[in-house]
């Protein structure tokens, strides 16, 4: 098997698992128990709270521990906007992922809030200058993706949130897709809060973090006994934290990762192209992540192509891979302006830190006979 679904999910590192596994057995103490067996178990999350905020550059105070990057959004999002009350306005745009778009719903429905949808080009492209025009004394908080899932485009981040600074709003990014392949620096990147999963960076599902400026109140989505800095209660996942801070350390230097990448996704997508005549790639060809790719095949259904490459052992998802179990054409091609019969054209293929241009050889093998 070919596995190039890697933005779906990806393998757990067996060194993260194995750094878990005592954290499950032998010292299983509540961190919040104040005997030996609970002092151990704080002590290893708060020091893999350290690791997980040395990969941000952040404070371990700014780290919170979620079960994954859904949580970690609804938590940003809702969590800074209502307990920020400038005012009753949100800005994000169409292609973000249904994480963020329902965290907003859930704003408009239940909080009165208002929102401003950000046009998108062709190609998935956010103009700062319509960020800027958006933008309001009332608006409270801006959400925009680091790198679109099904795409693959990279927004500028550090710009879009200085725009967003100047009107003193808050800058929220969800960047499930962009850790280990984009520079993570949040003091870089200039922002306020930032999302991101564990299982698509080789940790457990069910793990990741949230980072949130200390400075800024949250009010929580869970109550109870006040974890995690009051901004997350119930018992911690100790092992969970434990693997998510292994996995991240284990992360490739980003840069030198996706220029590995951007190499093979290059020849990929060439060959594709060339091979395949009715294959377009959807978004741009620049400013993208190298290791997303995503193509539409006028005249043919991406279910069936689906079907056909795992008969020949590869495996990748649809564009719409994360609406599960929808058969509805891709939202974020949809938001690009596609017919709604292309999009149901696309295919996803996500590589990732173990592919290998074998794998690709063999990859555009199986796409030329699914499709002829
Ligand atoms: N945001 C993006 C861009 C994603 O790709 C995903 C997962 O596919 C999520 C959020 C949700 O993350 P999780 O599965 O950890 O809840």
């Amino acid at each position: 098997m070919i596995y190039l679904d890697n933005a779906a999910t990806t393998p757990v590192r067996r060194e993260a698992l194995e750094a878990a596994w005592p954290w499950l057995s032998s010292e299983f103490g509540n961190p919040s128990s104040k005997h030996e067996l609970g002092l151990r178990a704080h002590d290893a999350l708060e020091k893999s709270r350290e690791r997980v905020a040395k990969f941000f550059n952040a404070r371990p105070s700014e780290i919170t521990f979620t079960s994954g990057g859904t949580e970690g959004a609804n938590l940003a999002i809702i969590g800074l906007a209502l307990a920020n009350p400038r005012g009753k306005h949100l800005i994000s745009a169409k292609t973000e992922h249904e994480a963020v778009l329902a965290a907003i719903d859930f704003l408009e429905r239940q909080h009165g809030f208002e929102v401003s949808w950000l046009p998108v080009d062709g190609e998935g492209r956010i103009s700062p200058a319509d960020l800027s025009e958006s933008l309001r004394a009332d608006s409270t908080l801006v959400s925009l993706m680091y790198a679109n899932n099904e795409i693959g485009i990279v927004h500028p981040i550090a710009e879009l949130a200085e725009i967003t600074h100047q009107v003193g709003a808050l800058f929220h990014t969800d960047a499930v897709q962009a850790v280990g392949w984009l520079d993570c620096n949040i003091k870089t990147l200039g922002i306020d809060a930032l999302s991101f999963s564990g299982h698509k960076v080789g940790a457990p599902k069910g793990s990741g973090a949230v980072f949130i400026k200390a400075r800024f109140a949250v009010e929580p989505l869970l109550h109870g006994g006040g974890q995690e800095f009051e901004r997350r209660s119930g018992t911690e996942n100790v092992a969970w934290a434990v693997a998510l801070a292994t996995a991240l350390d284990l992360l490739e230097d980003s840069t030198a990762e996706s220029k590995r990448v951007e190499k093979l996704s290059k020849k990929f997508i060439d060959d594709v192209l060339t091979k395949v005549p009715m294959a377009k790639l959807s978004g741009p060809t620049h400013n993208r992540l190298a290791n997303i790719i995503g193509f539409t095949f006028a005249g043919l259904n991406g279910e069936t192509i689906l079907l056909e490459l795992e008969r020949r052992g590869i495996i990748c998802s649809s564009g719409s891979a994360c609406a599960a179990g929808s058969d509805e054409p891709s939202h974020v091609l949809i938001a690009l302006g596609y017919d709604p019969d292309l999009a149901q054209t696309a295919v996803r293929f996500s590589l990732g830190h173990f592919t290998t241009e074998a794998d690709l050889d063999q990859a555009v093998v199986a796409l030329v006979d699914s499709v002829t």
